[in-house]
């Protein structure tokens, strides 16, 4: 018997496992890479317990229209902390076909009584219905316990063993590498995400970590920023444009929030200035040409300095003089504080390490993390994950040994480095997501297809709609085909 509950609350989330493949395992975080991780979980008879911080699912597309009001940039780790990083007018920047699970189409046809956005480039309400769609389909909400924060996991004694002696746990019915018992801590919250002050604790033969990553704020070092005079926040903490209104805005970062944001603020503001330095296209930097249908935003390079006077001065060496607010939109940190103590993953410079495939750390592969890897399309890839991990899990496919796949990791850093890739891209894919998602589909085993060709297809139909046509590209689109081919698919994953 692994499963230890101390507490009533605990004991009814997860039976104990029945067979020899199957093991407790602890989900953590109930958004969209939480919900499929348990659902590939539970198909594969492990017995689960997804932890969700917050009073539902969803996670970030679960808009919460609060704020981190007394620390918008999101730098003192004790701030009340808000998860969702929605905006109110959010669309989708991928079509809804692209984004959908594998076998459960985000079609008209699931969304029946959910609907009221058919849009293909849908608000976040939309996203929202279609995950508790998904939830209710496969029963998922029975295994989950909201309100409950994982706080600490901690590897009991014999999962070191395993890290000691190259994974060679031969514990009666576990798979090899599989031993390890997780301890997790977790602390009850309130409607406001407080802590109750209630603790609890439960042993886990496997943990899937699925906390998301858009959460928390990542900032350039500007000099000058502590003596700014005028506003500053991370699009972590945007919601509306109300408040820009008649104001000159820096906002620095234009991938793709940045872009959406700084459009939605140009509505009200008087200036919008753009500013990014793209790794992959240095060029961007010196285009200074105003964009956008009012021509008020105007593209710059990185900024330099603020200055006290509420001036600001880009690498360029250009100056405004009188700037009200900077909007930062540089993107999110991995985070992961109930790990801090384990001594398992570390995290430098948003790589988290090591990894094999992204996924599991090569010593304890207990444990593992999905929904990592970005710039790509995540549920279809979650999912792929997810059974990869849900099969490992059991026993029905195997990893290699940890010295195979700590030489991955290192091969892997070695490469990028060669290639002069910065190591906030390690888990940077892009196009690469394609050929990943193809290898997780084979280590997946035989009876796991890889995915269908027209969402590769319809991903790049749509990368360079937006390319050529920025405003416009969620309404007008050139890939009816494609449309076509994702609905027969709906209608063979229905037959
Ligand atoms: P999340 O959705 O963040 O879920 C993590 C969950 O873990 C949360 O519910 C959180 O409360 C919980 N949690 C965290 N820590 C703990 C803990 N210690 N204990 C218990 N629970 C915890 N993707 C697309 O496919 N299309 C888009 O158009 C798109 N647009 C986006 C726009 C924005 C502004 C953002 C921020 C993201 C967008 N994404 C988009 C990416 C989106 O993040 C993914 O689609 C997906 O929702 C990620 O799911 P996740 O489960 O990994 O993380």
């Amino acid at each position: 018997r692994r499963v230890m509950a101390p507490s009533a609350a605990l004991q009814s989330a997860s039976l104990a496992p029945q067979g020899p493949g199957q093991k407790s395992v602890a989900v953590i975080g109930g958004g969209a890479a939480g919900l499929v991780a348990a659902r590939e979980l539970l198909r594969e008879s492990h017995c689960v317990t997804v932890f969700e911080q917050g009073p539902g699912l969803g996670g970030v597309w679960k808009y919460d229209p609060q704020t981190e009001q007394d620390d918008p940039l999101g730098l003192r780790p004790d701030r009340q902390r808000v998860h969702s990083s929605m905006y109110a007018r959010l669309r989708t920047n991928l079509p809804r076909e692209v984004m959908a699970f594998l076998d459960f189409p985000f079609d008209a046809l699931t969304m029946q009584g959910r609907s009221s956005d058919p849009r293909r480039f849908c608000g976040h309400e939309e996203v929202q219905r279609y995950l508790e769609a998904f939830a209710e389909a496969f029963a998922l909400e029975q295994h989950m316990r909201f309100n409950m924060r994982v706080q600490q996991l901690t590897p009991l004694p014999h999962s070191q063993l395993d890290s000691a002696n190259g994974l060679d746990s031969t514990e009666q019915g576990c798979p090899r590498g599989q031993a390890a018992i997780w301890n997790g801590a977790s602390n009850e919250t309130s409607s406001n995400g407080a802590s109750t002050g209630r603790e609890y604790s439960q042993e886990f033969d496997a943990v899937v970590v699925c906390n998301g990553h858009y959460s928390q704020p990542r900032l350039p070092d500007v000099a000058g920023a502590a003596a700014f005079p005028g506003r500053q926040l991370h699009s972590h903490n945007y919601r509306e444009n109300s408040a820009f209104a008649g104001q000159a805005v820096v906002v620095v970062g234009a991938s793709a929030s940045g872009e959406d944001i700084c459009r939605e603020v140009a509505e009200v503001a008087d200036k919008v200035y753009l500013c990014a330095r793209s790794w992959q296209n240095p060029a961007w930097t010196h285009e200074t040409t105003p964009i956008g249908q009012r021509a008020n935003i105007w593209r710059r390079p990185m900024v330099q300095a603020l200055g006290a006077n509420g001036s600001v001065t880009f690498t360029d060496g250009q100056t405004l003089e009188r700037v009200d607010c900077i909007l930062y939109c540089t993107g999110y940190q991995y985070a992961f504080p109930f790990l801090e103590d384990a001594g398992v993953v570390s995290i430098e410079d948003n790589r988290v390490s090591p990894l094999f495939q992204h996924i599991f750390p090569p010593t304890a592969p207990s444990l593992a993390f999905v929904g990592l890897p970005w710039r790509v399309v995540p549920f279809p890839q979650m999912e792929l994950q997810s059974k990869w991990v849900a099969r490992v899990l059991s026993g029905r496919v195997s990893l290699p040994a940890a010295v195979d796949m700590q030489r991955w990791v290192d091969d892997r850093y070695r490469e990028l480095d060669a290639k002069q890739v910065p190591v906030r891209y390690t888990h940077y894919q892009g196009d690469a997501q394609w050929a990943y998602n193809d290898w997780l589909a084979e280590a997946c085993g035989p009876d796991v297809p890889k995915l269908p060709s027209w969402r590769e297809a319809m991903y790049k139909a749509t990368g360079n709609n937006k390319r050529d046509f920025p405003e416009k590209y969620r309404d007008v689109w050139r890939d009816e085909g494609l449309v076509e081919q994702a609905a027969v698919d709906a209608r063979k994953s229905r037959s």
